[in-house]
């Protein structure tokens, strides 16, 4: 299984992995950072999560374009 890592205090809210895989990145309401959706949360943590396998994609597309490469996945 994927795991997929938001190093949150880095992010500059730049929207691109939101926009590229909204179903599990989504804009934290508080501090505008990068956040993961409730939904693939690991033990609630929203900086790190698990995607499903039709997600992995997308969070990986994300990772490539996130202007400050700091979305993190580890097979
Ligand atoms: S792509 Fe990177 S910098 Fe942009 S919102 Fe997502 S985590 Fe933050």
């Amino acid at each position: 299984m994927v795991k997929v890592t938001i190093d949150r205090m880095t992010c500059v809210s730049c929207g691109s992995c939101w926009e590229a895989c909204p179903d599990f990145f989504e804009e934290n309401p508080d501090d505008s950072f990068s956040q993961i959706t409730e939904k693939f949360r690991n033990n609630g943590n929203i900086g790190e999560g698990t995607p499903s396998a039709e997600l992995e994609a997308c969070t990986r597309d994300a990772a490539e374009l996130c202007p400050v490469q700091i979305i993190g996945i580890s097979d």
